[in-house]
Formats: C-alpha cells, structure tokens, sequence
C-alpha cells in the first residue's frame, strides 16, 4: 500500500471543494504520518479510546473527526479536542456534548446523523425526530453546539440507483432544513455523506464532506 501515493491521486481526482475526510480508523501511527506528511490534515475514528491514543500520540494540528457512534459516558474523553462529531443522533447525545462542551470552554461541532438507509441496524435520527427537536427550540438553548450539518450512511449495496435514491433524499432533508430552521444560519453547510466505495455517487447527490478510508490506507483486517 503506498497510502501517500494514493491519497494524492485520491484528493487530485476529487472536486476541489469537498473535504476529504481520511477514515484512519485501525491503522497505525505510521500509517496516520504517510498520510501526514503529504499535507493532509483531517482524519476520521470511530472508537473514542483509540482516538484518543492517537491524538496523544500525533501532530496537534491533525483536524480528529469522531465518524462513528458516540455514547454519552464517552463524550469527556474527546470533547477537549475535537473538530466535529458526525454522528450525532440523539437529544440527549446533544445535551450532553453542550455540556462538555462548557466544561471546556469550547464550542462543539456536530452533523446530525440520519437514518436513510434500509438496514435497522445503521443509528441515526429520523427526519421527524430532528423536524421536532428544531421546533421545540430545544436547541437553541445548547449555545456550546454549533449544528453545521448533516450525516448519512447507505444502504451496504452494489445497487447504483439504490445508493443514489438513499443519499438524494438525505440532501433533500437538508435542503429542508436550511430553508426552514437555518437560513439565517451560514454555519449549516455541510452535508457528509460518501466512502471508498460510494463516494463518486455522494458528490453528484451534493456531498461536501466524504469519509474514505480503504481507499486510501488500503483494506482493514
Ligand atoms: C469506516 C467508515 C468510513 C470509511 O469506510 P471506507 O469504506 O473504508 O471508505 C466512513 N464512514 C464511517 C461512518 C465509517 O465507519
């Protein structure tokens, strides 16, 4: 695996504007530093003690993004650091975040995950639920939580038009929710959706944020 050779060539094919999210998750050190030194500066975990591990352990100006399901019980360990959470998808995960977030005398980022895709076992809110947590105004109060976006995961399939169906909705979603709760807001911008294997079908559907990881550090084991 040559990963510096590939993430160069991966971010020279990619639209200039999208953030390219380096998924690093089980890879070394090592692994992280090939990335490292061509220039890039934002990688992805899923597992809060082995983000940890690597933000004690790497350059500090390293951008950590939190890809994967955050429990509340874990939100300490992280809040001091990191850039955005994607996977947001409770009320009760935000309030929690806003309140590590004031421990630290930082504001969070966070992208609301939502369910589009046909497995029950993907986390995420359904469109309903955030519609109602906008109304209520419950958000509005977090003042430590700046809501920039949101997240979606598709369904794990070969099935093209499929995909697509699944991340045009998301963007639709988006697109409500801008109109309607955030259009005074020019923070709420970013829309994550798209990895190795369906990236090129996020960014027709309107992706500006793609997390890839295999494609770039080579298969995990
Ligand atoms: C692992 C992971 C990715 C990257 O997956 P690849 O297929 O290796 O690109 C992206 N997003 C999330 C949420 C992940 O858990």
């Amino acid at each position: 695996m040559n990963i510096s050779k590939n993430i160069k060539e991966f971010k020279s094919e990619i639209p200039e504007d999208i953030k390219l999210v380096a998924v690093s998750k089980t890879k070394s050190n090592k692994e992280i530093k090939e990335a490292y030194n061509t220039g890039h500066k934002i990688f992805g975990e899923n597992k809060v003690h082995e983000l940890l591990k690597k933000y004690e352990t790497l350059a500090k100006d390293i951008e950590w993004h939190f890809i994967g399901h955050l429990q509340t019980n874990k939100v300490k360990y992280i809040a001091p650091f990191v850039s955005l959470l994607h996977g947001v998808d409770s009320l009760k995960l935000l309030k929690k975040i806003n309140n590590e977030a004031i421990k630290n005398n930082r504001k969070i980022s966070c992208l609301l995950q939502i369910h589009i895709a046909e497995e029950n076992s993907k986390f995420g809110f359904k469109y309903d639920d955030i519609k109602n947590i906008l109304l209520s105004k419950e958000l509005e109060k977090l003042k430590n939580i700046s809501i920039i976006g949101v997240m979606g995961m598709a369904t794990y399939t070969n099935d093209k038009e499929k995909i697509k169906a699944e991340f045009d909705l998301l963007v639709k979603n988006f697109k409500e929710f801008k109109q309607n709760f955030f259009s005074e807001n020019i923070g709420f911008k970013e829309i994550s959706i798209g990895m190795s294997n369906d990236y090129k079908i996020a960014i027709k559907s309107g992706s500006t944020m793609i997390r890839v990881g295999s494609k770039i550090f080579g298969a995990r084991y």
